[in-house]
C-alpha cells in the first residue's frame, strides 16, 4: 500500500470544476493585480479569523517581512524567535537587518519555551515571534502578558496554524498581527505561493497595504520603502473557493491523529496539545528512537513521512555570524534528531493510517 506523505490530487478532483470556472472567469476579465477577487477572499478570511483586516500578500515569509517593516524594525533591533521553526521565521528577522534572537523550545509542544523568553529581552527587543509550529497555538496569555509588560510587539508566524486557537481565541485576535502561509503543503493550500497578515488595528492594517504595494499612499507616491508584496488575483479566488471547506478538512486532520493517537505503540512518542489548545494537524509530529533508522524502513514499505526540522537555526551556516554553538539550545538539538512528521491530509483512509501505524510498530517490536 503506497501512502504519500501529502496528495494534492484528490483534494483537487472534487473540486475541480468549481475552481476552474473562477480561474476561468479572472482570465475572461484580465484582473490579475489585487481587485474585486482578492478583496473578496480578504474579507471573508477576516470573518473566519475573527479578526477585523486581512492583508493578502506573496507568501508566509513576505507577511512575516512586511509586517515587520510595518513596525519600522530594522538594524539595531533585535526579535526573539524560538530556534526550532521554518527558516522563514527568522529569515524576515534578518533581512530587515534586524537580530534574530533565538529562545529554546518547550519539549513536549515545540513551541517557544515561555519561561525562557524574558531571558532573552534586551533594551533593543522590540517584538516576539511566538511560532504556532505544526499546528497549535504557542501560549499567548504569557507571551502577550511579556509583552505588554515590556512594551514589545507580538507578530504570531501562523503559517502552519490557521483558524487555530486557544482558549476559544483565535491567532491574530490578540496580538499586533497574525501571519499566513498558503504554501502548498499548508492546510489552505494555494496553486502556488501566497500569504496573509490578520490585524486588529486599522492604522497597522493600512500601512501592510501600503508596503505591499512599494509604500504607495496614491499612485506614484511612495511614503515608505515598501516591496512587491501582493497576492495574486488567480490565488484568491482558489483559495476563497477552498476556505469554505477548510473546518471540513481540519475535522478530518484530527480524526486521522485521534486514529495514530489510538494505533501507535508507546515506543514512540505522540504530540502533545496543551490544555486550552484546539490543533488543526498541519502536521502530526512524532518523536522516536533511531529515527533515520524507522524512516528509511517506512520508504521502503512506500510510506511518505518528513523531518522537520533537521538543524535548529542558531547552527545553520547562513546564521554563523550570531556566534550559536552546538548544545546551546538542547531541546531543539534533541528535537532536531527526533522528529518526524507522518501522512495526515484530510483524504487518508482508515487503511492507510492503520497501515502506517502497523508498519512503525513492526518495526519497534521486530527491534530491529
Ligand atoms: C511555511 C512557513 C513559513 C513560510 O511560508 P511561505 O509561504 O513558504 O513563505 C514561515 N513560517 C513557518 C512556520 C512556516 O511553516
Amino acid at each position: 500500500m503506497k501512502v504519500p506523505l501529502l496528495d494534492l490530487t484528490v483534494q483537487y478532483q472534487p473540486l475541480k470544476a468549481e475552481i476552474e470556472a473562477a480561474v476561468h472567469k479572472v482570465m475572461d476579465n484580465q484582473t490579475f493585480i489585487l481587485g474585486p477577487a482578492v478583496a473578496a477572499f480578504e474579507e471573508h478570511i477576516a470573518k473566519y479569523s475573527r479578526c477585523r483586516h486581512a492583508v493578502g500578500v506573496s507568501s508566509g515569509t513576505d507577511a512575516l517581512l512586511c509586517s515587520l517593516m510595518a513596525l519600522d524594525i530594522g538594524p539595531g533591533d533585535e526579535v526573539i524567535v524560538p530556534v526550532f521553526t521554518f527558516f522563514g521565521s527568522a529569515g524576515a528577522i534578518a533581512r530587515t537587518g534586524a537580530k534574530p534572537v533565538f529562545v529554546d523550545i518547550d519539549p513536549d509542544t515545540f513551541n517557544i519555551d515561555i519561561h525562557q523568553i524574558e531571558n532573552a529581552i534586551t533594551p533593543q527587543t522590540r517584538a516576539i515571534m511566538p511560532v504556532h509550529l505544526f499546528g497549535q497555538m504557542a501560549r499567548m496569555d504569557a507571551i502577550l502578558e511579556i509583552a505588554g509588560r515590556h512594551g514589545l510587539a507580538v507578530i504570531e508566524d501562523a503559517c502552519q496554524a490557521i483558524g487555530s486557537s486557544q482558549n476559544s481565541q483565535m491567532t491574530g485576535e490578540r496580538s499586533t498581527c497574525s501571519c499566513l502561509s498558503f504554501y502548498p503543503s499548508k492546510n489552505l493550500a494555494a496553486f502556488g505561493d501566497g500569504g496573509l497578515i490578520l490585524c486588529q488595528d486599522d492604522t497597522f492594517d493600512q500601512t501592510c497595504r501600503y508596503l505591499r504595494m512599494h509604500g504607495e499612499s496614491k499612485r506614484y507616491y511612495h511614503n515608505k520603502i515598501g516591496g512587491n508584496f501582493r497576492l495574486d488575483a488567480l490565488q484568491a479566488v482558489v483559495l476563497d473557493i477552498k476556505l469554505k471547506y477548510l473546518d471540513g478538512w481540519v475535522a478530518k486532520r484530527r480524526k486521522n491523529a485521534a486514529l495514530y493517537n489510538e494505533w501507535l505503540s508507546p515506543a514512540v512518542q505522540k504530540p502533545t496539545i496543551d490544555t486550552g489548545n484546539t490543533s488543526v494537524y498541519n502536521q502530526y509530529v512524532i518523536r522516536c528512537p533511531r529515527r533515520d533508522d524507522v524512516q528509511r524502513f517506512l520508504t521502503e514499505k512506500g510510506i511518505g513521512s518528513a523531518i522537520y526540522y533537521p538543524v535548529p537555526l542558531h547552527l545553520q551556516e547562513c546564521f554563523g555570524y550570531l556566534g550559536g554553538q552546538p548544545g546551546q539550545f538542547p531541546v531543539a538539538e534533541q528535537a532536531c534528531r527526533e522528529v518526524l512528521a507522518l501522512p495526515i491530509y484530510p483524504e487518508l483512509s482508515q487503511e492507510q493510517i492503520g497501515f502506517v501505524a502497523e508498519s512503525i510498530n513492526e518495526f519497534y517490536k521486530g527491534n530491529r
